[in-house]
């Protein structure tokens, strides 16, 4: 019988993160100081990122070993487990082998714990007492309240105001583990302030979120900023997915052809690719890699490569990356997480050089995916990962149109139990 559900045993959970700017074939273009114009120079983050976190970021080290107090919540979830969607395959009739991994195992329900604990765990190691962030959907706040708990700090969320009326549950899930959350833009910021005067009615976005969340780190003494996506160090512990799935695959010997992640800020693609991407670049394979991202925030498929802040007050440092401009406010769709203007700087360097391809795609076909996976492999999918569910099935059916026995590996990076409004929208025929 072929394998469905291919596991590792905790001893088997690799220990380091992969770099991929060690093996980029061109550098990245540098974070630029808003002032100046001029490469930022390290301490000037320091009032907003813990130390460690911002060596990552520049690191110049291949693999960087896992701490073993972050190993150890890790194993809480981890390894997580590499389906092969046998029933899935049947229903569209396709030779293509599809393989997916599955990173809503963790108790917050997506990937984003991988970096929340890392990123708690450094900051707790230089004596932060308090974290500030932004959430979109809300599971970028649950990491990081949930991580915040493990290592004893306060954890102050600023929710995007559609999301914080839409899916309450993930506010209260946060406020179990101890957060703080208040709607963004909110009274208790002086930009959320403004913003509430010129537009009483905005939805919100991740953006302006992300603004007072800085203002906020940077106005009090005992606290950083943490950043769930987009930047370098958020990629780098994300790839210990990918590293899984290598071992994984490698027990049923097998490969995959075709990668497919859904794409916010790029984290969970980055996470399930780099170390795949990382052979790729040394010539040991063709795989080609899919980011798919929502029409309505068509950030690598429609906007443009340079340099743009990363949040709407203009106080992050500029990054090169594909952007719909940093005013950009997308609708209020479903898959809140994909909801940013801006994507990682590698990401987009990677899809600027060729090494990943972008595609997009509207609501409703996504939720059709979303279903029909529901309905052969059983996991109800976040929203965000019905992106890649949609582009997996494509691929598959174009390998039924060729005859191609490809074997694709798709992130399911999280389940959708705080998004069951989203799929009765869906059923009544109410998404846009
Ligand atoms: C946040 C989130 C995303 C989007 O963020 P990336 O950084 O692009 O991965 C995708 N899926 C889920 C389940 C998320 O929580």
């Amino acid at each position: 019988m072929e394998q469905t559900k291919i596991i590792l045993d905790e001893n088997e959970m690799p220990k380091q993160w992969y770099n991929v700017l060690t093996d980029l074939p061109t550098p990245l273009d540098p974070p630029l100081d808003p002032r100046t114009k001029e490469p930022l120079s390290p301490a000037t983050l320091e009032p907003i990122f813990a130390k460690a976190l911002i060596r990552q970021e520049m690191s110049d080290e291949r693999y960087i070993d896992i701490p073993e107090e972050i190993l150890d919540i890790y194993r809480l979830w981890r390894p997580s487990p590499l389906y092969r969607a046998h029933r899935l395959e049947k229903l569209l009739k396709t030779p293509a082998k599809i393989y997916y991994k599955y990173e809503g195992v963790s108790p917050a329900g997506s990937h984003k714990t991988n970096t929340s604990t890392a990123q708690a765990y450094y900051n707790m190691k230089e004596g932060t007492e308090r974290i500030t962030t932004e959430t979109g959907a809300g599971q970028w706040g649950s990491a990081l309240s949930l991580a915040c708990n493990y290592f004893g700090l306060e954890c102050k969320v600023y929710m995007v105001r559609s999301s914080f009326y839409q899916k309450p549950y993930r506010k209260s899930m946060m406020t179990v583990w101890g957060a703080n959350v208040v709607p963004s833009p909110s009274p208790e910021t002086e930009f959320g302030r403004k913003i509430l005067e010129e537009q009483p009615d905005t939805p919100g976005s991740l953006g302006i979120a992300i603004s007072e969340a800085v203002e906020d780190a940077v106005a009090h003494d005992n606290t950083k900023y943490s950043l769930g996506s987009v930047l370098n160090h958020v990629m780098l512990h994300q790839t210990i997915i990918g590293a899984e799935c290598k071992r994984q695959l490698e027990k049923v010997e097998d490969y995959p052809d075709i990668i497919i992640g859904c794409c916010g800020g790029g984290s969970n693609l980055a996470g399930i690719s780099f170390e795949f991407i990382k052979d790729r670049i040394a010539g040991k394979n063709n795989v080609r890699v899919i980011a798919v991202e929502p029409s309505s925030c068509p950030t690598l498929t429609k906007g443009e490569y340079r340099y743009d802040f990363g949040d709407s007050a203009e106080m992050t440092p500029l990054l090169k990356m594909y952007t719909l401009g940093h005013q950009h406010v997308p609708p209020a769709i479903h898959a809140g997480g994909l909801r940013y203007h801006g994507d990682s700087p590698i990401i987009s360097k990677l899809c600027a050089d060729g090494f990943i391809e972008a595609v997009s795609y509207d609501q409703n076909p996504v939720f059709d995916a979303a279903v029909q996976f529901a309905r052969t492999e059983a996991i109800i999918p976040a929203p965000e990962s019905a992106h890649a569910i949609r582009c997996a099935i494509d691929e598959a059916l174009k390998c039924k149109q060729t005859g191609e026995e490809k074997t694709i590996l798709f992130n399911l990076s999280g389940h959708g139990h705080f998004d069951m409004s989203s799929y009765d929208m869906y059923f009544n025929k109410e998404l846009a």
